[in-house]
């Protein structure tokens, strides 16, 4: 059986392209984490939409589960295979070209394995900006972003991947081609299949290519840092920069002193911004697409402003690119210290951004009750009300032992957030790792509604069986 699929595969997508020797195999069989490695039958890497069609024809005939993989960078283990060893992963890493630029439609079509990176050059070298942007960007693709409506760090002004996104071609658990290619901003037409796509993590079909939103490049963007003594004064800080800048404010992020000193222990290179140590900072970004002297003038008075009314403690503002990029290093390099530190209990959760300080006081005290000393890394964009709140063991690092803790902990935090009416999942999707969770958050009625529409996509259930339902 298995070589008849295989041989099958080869035919459609060239020998080269299908590796199943477990050596060859492996870098697709585990986790961006390292918390797990699943099993697979082969890793197949179609060429284009009519490849992947052909491969998901042949695996719906023998009922073979598959995998769709991107980056590999998702951190709830869509991506990866179960330990069954019945799937195959279908790898979009060979599909990675920019197809076409239309400047005047500000749209570009690509295709989904190319990297974020790559998306967001030419977009660039074509003078204009495709804003999502992520720590992990130089090795996720579009596909993958758009399979788990990827958030970041711009979604304050730009959004998430959805809102970002046209036009789709998918190839279908049926494996047909749909062509739903279309670059218009306005298409009352019917049911949106589109959306259904994006976030779907591979679990109703393959998507192939994308028609992506482009932007005008902002003439300047200046990013500061601020101190703060806590949540709430971010809170206050986010609602006076939001008052005085308007759409010019492009991110607001928040990180607590025990991120930073994370980052200072693992990557001591790192600039520390501030001579003495607060409670909280926010990364602050603001672009302008007039002039540089429009944004520091407001940027300047905000903080300003911020000083005067005791919300802000301190502040930097970045008056170089070096410095600018010192700022977002910060920023982006909690998630790696975090990996370096080791396994800890990760939540991307969201809430009514004015929730987030009484969710805080109230979910630290019941964490620090039940598990006296542990470590709680929260950072995250708060101008969404998305916050990774994570659980690191006592002292911060090592101790593999404290994930036994993971259910109680779970149970605590996701509690707390429904509680306040927020989301156990924000940006990263809910994969494998959160799919008991959803079972017990969502109401029996949408559950349902989720299994009818996965049931009439994906009739054999082969797309990415076990991920989301
Ligand atoms: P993969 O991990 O390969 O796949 C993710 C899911 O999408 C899987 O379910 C997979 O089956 C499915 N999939 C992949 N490609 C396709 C396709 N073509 N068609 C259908 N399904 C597909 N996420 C955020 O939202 N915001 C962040 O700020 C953020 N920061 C991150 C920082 C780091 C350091 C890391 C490691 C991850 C971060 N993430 C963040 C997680 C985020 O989900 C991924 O980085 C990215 O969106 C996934 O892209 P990928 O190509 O790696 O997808
Ligand atoms: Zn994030």
């Amino acid at each position: 059986m298995t070589d008849a699929l295989l041989a099958h595969c080869r035919a459609i997508v060239g020998d080269s392209h299908v590796l199943d020797d477990q050596a060859a195999m492996a870098p697709f069989l585990t986790d961006w984490r390292g918390r797990f490695t699943g099993r697979a039958r082969a890793v197949v890497s179609p060429a284009n939409a009519d490849e992947v069609a052909a491969v998901v024809r042949a695996c719906a005939g023998s009922r073979t589960p598959i995998v769709p993989q991107g980056g590999r960078t998702g951190l709830v283990l869509g991506s990866v295979p179960d330990a069954s060893g019945a799937a195959i992963v279908l790898s979009l890493r060979r599909m990675n070209r920019v197809l076409a630029i239309d400047p005047a439609n500000r749209t570009m079509t690509v295709e989904a394995g190319c990297i974020l990176y790559d998306v967001q050059q030419a977009a660039l070298e074509a003078g204009m900006l495709f804003p999502l942007s992520l720590a992990a960007e130089g090795s996720c693709t579009i596909g993958g972003n758009l399979a788990t409506n990827a958030g970041g760090t711009a979604v304050l002004r730009y959004g998430n991947t959805r809102e970002l996104c046209l036009g789709l071609e998918v190839v279908t658990a049926r494996g047909e081609v749909w062509n739903g290619l279309r670059a218009l901003r306005k298409d009352n037409t019917g049911y949106a299949l589109r959306e259904l796509f994006i976030g779907a993590e591979g679990t109703l079909g393959v998507i192939t290519k994308a028609v992506l939103k482009l932007y005008p490049q902002p003439k300047a963007a200046l990013t500061a840092l601020v101190a703060l003594e806590s949540p709430r004064d971010a809170l206050r800080l986010l609602g006076l920069l939001e008052e005085r800048c308007g759409p010019v404010l492009t991110a607001f992020e928040l990180m607590s002193e025990v991120c930073l000193q994370l980052v200072a222990t693992h990557f001591p290179d790192l600039p520390r911004p501030f001579p003495v140590r607060h409670a909280q900072y926010a990364l602050v970004e603001l672009s302008s697409n007039e002039s540089e002297e429009l944004a520091e003038q407001l940027l300047e008075s905000a903080i300003g402003a911020a000083l005067d009314a005791d919300i802000a403690l301190d502040a930097v503002v970045a008056t170089s690119v070096a410095q600018t990029l010192g700022l977002w290093q910060l920023r982006e390099h909690i998630p790696l210290a975090q990996a370096a530190a080791g396994k800890n209990i990760k939540h991307d959760i969201s809430l009514p951004v004015s929730r987030i300080p009484d969710f805080l006081d109230r979910t630290n005290a019941a964490l620090l009750a039940a598990f006296p000393g542990c470590q709680l890394v929260t950072f995250g964009h708060l101008g969404d009300g998305n916050l990774h709140y994570n659980v690191a063991p006592p002292g911060g690092s090592g101790h593999d032992a404290f994930l036994a803790n993971q259910a109680a902990v779970n149970r605590i935090v996701h509690d707390s957030v429904a509680q306040e009416g927020g989301s156990i999942s924000a940006e990263h999707g809910i994969g494998a790792l959160k799919r008991d969770e959803l079972a017990r958050y969502k109401s029996a009625v949408e559950l349902d509604m989720m299994r009818a529409i996965k049931a009439a996509l994906d009739p054999l259930g082969i797309m990415n069986p076990g991920k989301i339902l």
